[in-house]
């Protein structure tokens, strides 16, 4: 698995969620991340990537779903 914000490989996932994984280094670090921090957006960035995919995906499916009624 690859970590979705550093993109480093972690074979144990501390976090795990939509399907991605965080690595314990990312999830220290958002956990103890202020808005203030350098590389917030980055971090901040990347989760609404992951959301947006996730939105898209279930979207996707339900027009799908549509399509056969
Ligand atoms: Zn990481």
């Amino acid at each position: 698995m690859e970590c979705l914000i550093c993109r480093s490989v972690t074979e144990n996932g501390c976090l795990a969620f939509c399907g991605a994984v965080i690595c314990g280094e990312c999830e220290a670090r958002l956990m103890e991340q202020t808005v203030d921090e350098p590389g917030y957006d980055i971090q901040v960035q990347a989760f609404r990537l992951l959301w947006q995919r996730q939105f898209l995906a279930a979207r996707d499916r339900h027009l799908a779903d549509g399509d056969h009624v």
